[in-house]
């Protein structure tokens, strides 16, 4: 294909991050003219990033002290310096590191070098690429594409040879010491900890009485609470989508600012019109790919995937996962405003959710006919997603949606954070598992131990 292409990856302990393989593997395919890996990594990395070289591209790594404990708003800053010197026709990037899903650094490198932005590719062709939400696009020079995981990269040839890797420092790429880094990042980490969130006593019963628990928790009409609220307010918070009710937990008032449909620099005029302080944004894939522009625009701090929230002196604490999923952090900003984007649970027309997890994925068939008896939606754990045994607008979890049914079944899965996160809205949360030690129970209201096969679905 026609043109320059630019791939953004991260390397860590010494392993290309999956999702920008995918990214990667694509351009190959697609064989642009010509294309250079960029990477922001430590000089650890160094063996990675000349293996890279024998796949017949350039690799520049980004390497200096400076750069150390960058956020989202630091790295894309950095990434983009170093990216404007290359003035390439098409950026791509994966959509997420294994530590963390913000999705945010895409957006906002485009959104620095004046580039269009398009998330969630899962198909593409010479002519274009169809994203996860099932739209189209023809492939444009200057737009950066965000990857799925698609594809794995291919190993370089037996007789390819080692290319040169470039080492760039933050003066190469002439970048200013005070945006790099930790001084160039709003965003503070002020703890982190095994989460509590959404946390259950388990009460345990025998496989035969899984209908009648069904049945109980039906009857039982509470939601559970999703965020508590603070003892705490702050003057005013401004909120995007719809999230008035979590603005108000957190606000004396609460704003709305109409975002439908508007460009960034929209937005981004009327929170510096209106001095915005704290600006809340529903996680939908729009603001999704707003937020973190709007951010950039308006010299804001942003934390992505927020579960929950509290005020302390003055300031908004968000909370959401981190490390992977295994641990919850305690996130605020410094700097002039803070913005976050909110995992909002998406209240579907059933009052039951069966989800399917890897576990349970040879039952398949089985589940659906019990779930048809109850009138349930099925759901699923991101492993059987990406098996792609169902698709990824049922996966439940930090990447896929957030449920709040009155009862919602778990099925074989093991009740990784990224998972629990999401179904901490539901009112009665039961859980099938043939290990006594899964991680799921301890956020399920009932618990069952046992195979897939005893249930008599
Ligand atoms: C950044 C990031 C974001 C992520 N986002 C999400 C997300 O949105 N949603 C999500 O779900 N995950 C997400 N994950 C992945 C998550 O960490 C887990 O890997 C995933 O949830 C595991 O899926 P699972 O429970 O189906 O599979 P597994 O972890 O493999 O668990 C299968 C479970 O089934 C049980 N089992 C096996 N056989 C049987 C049987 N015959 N009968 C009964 N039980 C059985 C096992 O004991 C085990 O507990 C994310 C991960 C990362 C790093």
């Amino acid at each position: 294909m026609k043109g320059k292409a630019v791939v953004c990856v991260k390397l860590n302990k010494g392993e290309i991050n999956p999702f920008d393989g995918a990214a990667l593997e694509s351009a190959l395919c697609l064989g642009f003219d010509e294309t250079t890996v960029l990477t922001m990594s430590p000089p650890s990395s160094s063996p990675v990033a000349e293996s890279i070289t024998r796949l017949g591209v350039k690799v520049i790594v980004l390497c200096d002290p400076a750069f150390a404990g960058s956020d989202t708003v630091a790295t894309s800053y950095i990434l983009s310096k170093a990216i404007s010197r290359l003035n390439p026709d098409f950026i791509f990037c994966g959509r997420q590191s294994t530590d963390g899903d913000t999705g945010q650094v895409p957006p906002m490198i485009a959104e620095r070098l004046g580039f269009s932005s398009v998330a969630g590719v899962m198909e593409f062709s010479e002519s274009g690429v169809k994203t996860r939400a099932g739209k189209s696009y023809p492939f444009e020079k200057k737009t950066v594409y965000t990857f799925e995981r698609i594809k794995n990269l291919r190993f370089p040839s037996m007789f390819s040879e080692k290319g040169e890797v470039t080492v760039l420092s933050r003066g190469d790429i002439g970048a200013e010491t005070e945006k790099c880094g930790l001084i160039g990042s709003p965003t503070r980490v002020i703890r982190s900890y095994e989460s509590e969130i959404g946390r259950r006593r388990c009460v345990f019963v025998k496989a035969e009485e899984l209908k009648t628990e069904i049945g109980k928790a039906l009857l039982k009409n509470a939601v559970k609470k999703e965020i508590p609220d603070p003892k705490e307010k702050l003057p005013i918070v401004y909120y995007v989508g719809n999230l008035k009710d979590t603005a108000e937990k957190l606000g004396e008032k609460a704003e709305r600012i109409f975002a439908e449909g508007k460009t960034a620099e929209d937005i981004s005029e009327e929170v510096i019109g209106k001095d915005v302080k704290v600006l809340l944004f529903e996680d939908t894939d729009e603001f999704k790919d707003l937020a973190p522009k709007v951010a950039v625009k308006t010299d804001a701090g942003i934390c992505a995937d927020c579960v929950a929230f509290g005020v302390s002196d003055g300031t908004l604490v968000m909370t959401r996962p981190a490390a992977g999923g295994n641990v919850t952090a305690d996130i605020k900003c410094e700097g002039k405003r803070t913005f976050a984007t909110v995992r909002t649970a998406k209240r579907g027309t059933s009052d039951v959710v069966f989800a399917v997890g890897k576990g349970a994925a040879a039952h398949m068939d089985e589940i659906k006919r019990y779930a048809d008896s109850f009138g349930a939606e099925i759901c699923c754990s991101r492993s059987v997603a990406d098996a792609g045994l169902m698709p990824y607008s049922a996966q439940v979890g930090l990447t896929g949606k957030r449920v709040s049914p009155k009862v919602y079944v778990a099925f074989g899965i093991s009740g990784a954070v990224q998972h629990t996160c999401a179904i901490s809205g539901a009112g009665t949360v039961i859980a099938v598992n043939n290990d006594k030690n899964a991680r799921i129970f301890d956020y399920a209201d009932v618990g069952i131990i046992g195979d897939i096969s005893d249930i008599d679905l």
